[in-house]
């Protein structure tokens, strides 16, 4: 077999469209800060996510970087290891400490029974992850930073155009952020946002998305750069009238995914919340015990056969070469094991039936060997 497959796929609209949507730039000549099609994406975003308020960024990194700066915090921060770079990197890169809470088994998202332990008088936030897509528990997080009078920013980069007993995910916490790059359900090729509710921390977070420049003779804040230039809302005006066929070609992967793996000894499957509307993003699939190979078995058979899964998330945050052993693993051993155990299988609105029937046949054989 030649064609390869991998476990994303970046959703490209018909070339016309995107042309026609760039077209007007070369009367223009305007190709970033904060232009007409910036302005035009952040409106249509707000509606499609039902949220308050939204700011487009450069990416979805910069867009989680900024919203902790803008929050004024210090000390530490407690957060989770099970997730991708970006979540850790953005914390420590503000001069906060991470403090990592471990992860619950069964939705791999961040332990709300483990936080409170946690917390001590330098504690100033938490930013969990709504990781593949599975919303945290984010009843108790809102109980518990109340309590402690803290922040919570989410990093909801997989949880695009989610919603929660039908509220849009971007309304929970003080600010969430979302990641629009070429991986993810929705992309603007590079791109992210943050949505929030507090007006004043919107401003704060447009002076560091525009070098803290208020007019053009006062600079009153030493800002950052994250501003989404055109050619990026331009994709992501056009992919956004795909994204909803998107997801639901999406769901009929995961559904023939599960029904295909569900009944398999010894592999265990994301727990979905029934007060969840998914997006379908990832098809995480964790090899206990009981299934007889390893996670690193898999991998390699599939990868024989031009199938390129992830071992998303793994190595866990807290266990970077950058960061020379300064956290203890151990403090997460749930996190820990799910991660050495843990493969996300190739999902694509276009994956074929032909295709998702290969690869489980391809896991079950792993098993029997
Ligand atoms: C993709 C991702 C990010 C970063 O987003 P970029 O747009 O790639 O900068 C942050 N957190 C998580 C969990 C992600 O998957």
């Amino acid at each position: 077999m030649d064609e390869k497959i991998f476990v994303t796929k970046a959703f490209m609209p018909p070339i016309e469209e995107y042309v026609a949507e760039i077209q007007g730039l070369w009367d223009t000549h305007i190709i970033t800060n904060m232009g007409a099609k910036h302005k035009e994406l952040e409106k249509k975003l707000n509606e499609y996510l039902q949220v308050k308020n939204i700011s487009l960024m450069v990416n979805g990194h910069m867009a989680l970087e900024l919203a902790i700066q803008a929050m004024n915090l210090s000390g530490e921060v407690i957060t989770t290891p099970f997730t991708f770079a970006s979540t850790t990197h953005a914390i420590v890169r503000n001069g906060l400490t991470p403090i990592f809470c471990d992860i619950n088994p069964e939705t791999f998202t961040i332990d709300v029974d483990k936080i409170e332990n946690l917390i001590t008088d330098r504690t100033s936030a938490i930013v969990p992850v709504h990781v593949y897509g599975n919303i945290c528990d984010v009843e108790k997080i809102d109980i518990i930073a109340r309590k402690y009078g803290l922040k919570v920013i989410y990093d909801a980069a997989h949880a695009f155009g989610e919603f929660y007993k039908g509220i849009g995910v971007g309304n929970f916490g003080d600010a969430s952020m979302f990641s629009f790059h070429a991986t993810k359900v929705f992309n603007t090729i590079e791109g992210g946002a943050v949505c929030f509710n507090s007006e004043e921390f919107g401003l704060d977070l447009y002076r560091l998305k525009n070098f803290g420049i208020r007019n053009p003779e006062k600079v009153d804040y030493v800002g950052s750069n994250a501003k989404m230039n055109e050619f990026q809302a331009a994709m992501g005006l056009c992919n956004l009238r795909y994204v909803d066929a998107e997801i639901a070609k999406r769901k009929k992967v995961y559904e023939r995914y599960i029904e295909l793996l569900e009944d398999v000894s010894g592999i265990q499957l994301m727990k979905l919340n029934p007060d969840v509307k998914y997006n379908y993003a990832y098809f995480p699939v964790v090899f206990n015990e009981e299934f007889g190979a390893t996670r690193n078995e898999v991998f390699d058979a599939l990868a024989k056969e031009n199938i390129y899964s992830r071992k998303y998330f793994y190595p866990l945050t807290n266990t970077y070469d950058c960061f020379h052993g300064k956290y203890d693993v151990e403090m997460t051993p749930e996190a820990l094991r799910i991660s050495k155990r843990v493969l996300t299988l190739p999902m694509a609105s276009d994956l074929e039936d032909e295709n998702i029937v290969k690869i489980c046949t391809i896991i079950k054989k792993v098993s029997e060997r």
